[in-house]
This record gives structure tokens, sequence and C-alpha cells, in this order.
């Protein structure tokens, strides 16, 4: 088993606090930046590293702060606690355990890029998780680790929590510079790259926090440590939350390039009453399906891809025998349909008309057709949206087609569910 980095303090009596972050070796990373490295420094350290973003998209983290300006001007850094792709609870975890590592990671990421002010968007649900960021920044405020002239450097740079109303697009970072800005949370047109223009119209770099909880361990142990861990170009350790048919759900930190089996069945326990299992979703709801004949693809940035998929946050989604890919795939679109924020036609009609196919499909009131119908819609709705969210709402359904078409014509074609003859229903996604 992996010896957790990122989730090595998570089990500690009190891990919250501050003296018991200091105590186990918080806050030395900070210490280390600001006396040893020049903020160029530090963005070659980050680029040496291979870190890749955690939040989905896998962009390359060094790469991004050096896209910051780097004149003196107002500079602003977010961290996205928005976390509401279904399957996913890695980063609710890391803030209610282990806050400081983010805002260590948070200020030092500051620091690199010369941003003055931190804002954390934490979803509006988590009550919890809220309280203990205004706690660790209260604290962390009291012990000049923030505020003015840091740790008696000329670095400053201060920080706040903003809290979202439970809107899953507003984690799609230009719908979050919108709501942090004032105004109502849509997604805007690129170019400008919020690093150009976000926030009140300042350069804002956008990183979720698991990827800022990476940067103290590169500070502390160099990029060349920290690169020996996960594949080539997957390098690193990752937070997977496993989820669904398995004997014990949870987060599990393990290398990137792990197999799909070893975390399954190695960390997870395994599938419970020797069931096999039908389907994987391995990334959130937003990534497509895997089969059980799949298991041995990496969890990784490159074969993942390869093997139809992505990574996407690393939220597995294990689907046995029993399940029914058409209650699966509804259950998918109905979330996405209920979160399309509107803005464009493909996703906020196309949603809808996705799920009424679906619903009667599902029903066993489908007729022929309506699965050419499903496909054309879904041809109408990717690569047409102004988001990625377009993108995400197809991929269950299409690939739920590509791979368990036959399940869809045998609802149509009886008017009945098969799999639910003998029902163990599953509810995966709400
Ligand atoms: Fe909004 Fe959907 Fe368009 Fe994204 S794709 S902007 S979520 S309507």
């Amino acid at each position: 088993m992996f010896d957790p980095i990122l989730l090595k303090r998570v089990k500690l009596p009190r891990s919250e606090t501050l003296g018991v972050y200091q105590a186990n070796g918080g806050y030395q990373a900070l210490e280390k930046a600001l006396r040893d490295y020049k903020p160029e420094e530090l963005i070659d350290l980050v680029k040496r590293s291979k870190l890749r973003g955690r939040g989905g998209a896998g962009f390359p983290t060094g790469l991004k702060w050096s896209f910051m300006p780097k004149e003196e001007m107002p500079k602003v850094l977010c961290v996205n606690t928005d976390e509401g792709e279904p399957g996913t609870f890695k980063d609710r975890v890391l803030v209610e355990c282990d806050p400081h590592q983010i805002i260590e990671g948070a200020i030092i990421t500051a620091y690199a890029v010369g941003a003055s002010r931190i804002y954390v968007y934490i979803r509006g649900e988590f009550f919890l998780g809220f309280k203990r960021w205004n706690k660790a920044i209260s604290d962390a405020y009291e012990h000049h680790y923030l505020g003015r002239n840091i740790l008696g450097s000329s670095f400053s740079v201060d920080m706040t929590v903003h809290r979202g109303a439970g809107a899953y697009i507003c984690g799609e970072e230009t719908a979050m510079i919108e709501s942090l800005s004032g105004f109502r949370g849509e997604p805007r047109i690129k170019p400008p790259f919020p690093t150009e223009r976000g926030f009140w119209q300042q350069p804002t770099l956008v990183h979720n926090v698991e990827t800022l909880a990476n940067i103290p361990h590169i500070v502390n142990h160099g990029a060349e440590w920290y690169s020996t861990i996960g594949t080539e170009k997957s390098t690193g350790p990752k937070i997977f939350c496993v989820s669904g048919h398995v004997y014990q759900r949870g987060v599990y930190e393990a290398p990137l390039g792990i197999t799909l089996r070893e975390l399954i069945e190695d960390y997870a326990g395994g599938v419970p009453g020797s069931h096999r299992i039908k389907a994987v979703i391995p990334g959130g709801a937003s990534t497509p399906f895997l089969t059980g004949e799949q298991l041995d693809v990496r969890m990784d940035f490159e074969s993942l891809p390869a093997a139809g998929s992505a990574l996407g946050t690393g939220a597995v989604i294990v689907m046995n025998e029993r399940t029914c890919m058409v209650d699966v795939v509804r259950r998918a679109t109905r979330f996405f349909g209920h979160e399309s924020c509107g803005k464009c036609t493909p996703c906020r009609v196309g949603s809808q008309r996705a799920l009424d196919i679906l619903e009667h499909v599902e029903a066993g009131h489908g007729k022929p057709g309506d699965l050419d119908n499903l496909q054309s819609l879904c041809d109408g709705i990717a690569g047409r949206t102004l988001c990625p969210f377009g993108e995400a709402l197809v991929a269950p359904i299409r690939s739920g087609l590509r791979l368990f078409n036959d399940e869809f014509e045998q609802h149509i074609r009886d008017g009945y569910c098969a799999v639910k003859e003998n029902p163990q229903h599953s509810v995966l996604i709400a």
C-alpha cells in the first residue's frame, strides 16, 4: 500500500488545527519558499515536478503559473472548493481534515505568481468545511502566515472565504469567477482566459484544492523526488474517491498510474457478494463508462483517454452486474439537465430532450428510433456549447449507448428491464 502524502495527517486527532499541522512539519515549506526561492524559481520548480491540475482538466500547473503577467499589478488566486461532481468527495476531506495544508500551498502559489489576494470559493452545502476554512485562516493570520510581511519577508497576501449557493456549474473556473464577482454564476467565453482577465478584470489563477495541497511537498522534497512518484507524464500522488458496489467506500491516496483493479480490489476491498463488475465510471459522472473487462487500465492522464474515458476528478463509481445501465444514464442526464445554467440552447434544451427520451425508454415506453434520436441529440450538443458542460452531459449517454446498447434495445423491444427482474436497485447518482 502507498504511504500517504496528502492524506498523511487526516486521521490524527484534531488534524484540522494549526498545532497539529505545525507539529507534523506544517508551514516549513512556506518558510523555505520565502527564504530560498525567488518567485520565478518556484515556477520552474513546479514545472519540473510535472504536477498537473487535479480538478479534472489535468493542465500542467507550472505552465499555468507562467501565464500570469510578470508586471506589478493586482493579481488574484482563487481556491476552487466548489466540489460538486457526482462521486467526488476528496476536496471535502482535505478541507475538513487538513485545511492548513491547502492554505500553505495557496500562500506559496500566491508568492510565486505575485497575487495579493486569495479567494476561497466553497460550495454552499459544505457547512463544516466553511467553518474549518474560516478558523484555519484566522489562525494563520494570528501566526503571521497571512497578512502583511509574512514571516518577516516583504511578501503580503490576504485570504477570505466566499460561499457559493450549490450550483454545479460554479465549479467551472469562469462561472466561479462570475459568481465571486457578484454576478450570476454562468461561464464566460474564453479567451480572454482568467490569467489575463478574471476576477474584476484582474489576472486570476484558479486552482483546485488537491492541486494546491501538493505544493508544500514539492517545495519540501524537490521536483525530482515528486516526479519519481506516478508515471513519467502523470506524476505525483492522487486522491481517489471509490464508491458504489465495493466493500469499503472512501478516499484513497495512491500514485497516479495505479490500475483500476488494484484500486477496487486492494484499496476498496473488492465487490461484495462475488458479483461481476459490469461498469465503472473512473473520474466522476462526466467521464465515459469503462466495462468490467477494462480493470487493468492505469489511472492516469494518458491511459484512461486511450481506453475511451478520462481521469476527471478521480471519482471511481463501481457498478455490479445487477445495475440497470439505462437507469444510470437517465440519472446522470437528470443531474446534468438540472445543473445546466441555461445560457446556451444545445445544453439547456438538449439535456431536457435527452432526459425525456431516456425516461420513456426506462419506463418501457421507448420506440424504435429513440436511440438514433438520442445519438443525434448528443451530436448536436457536444462541441456546440459555451463551456465543457456540454461534453460532460453527453459522456454518459454516448458511452452508455456504445458499451451497453443491448440493454437499451432490450428495454425498447420488451417494454421492461431484464436486469431489474432480480433488482438490486442502485442509488449511485442522485
Ligand atoms: Fe451553461 Fe450548459 Fe452552456 Fe455551459 S454548456 S454555458 S452549463 S448552458
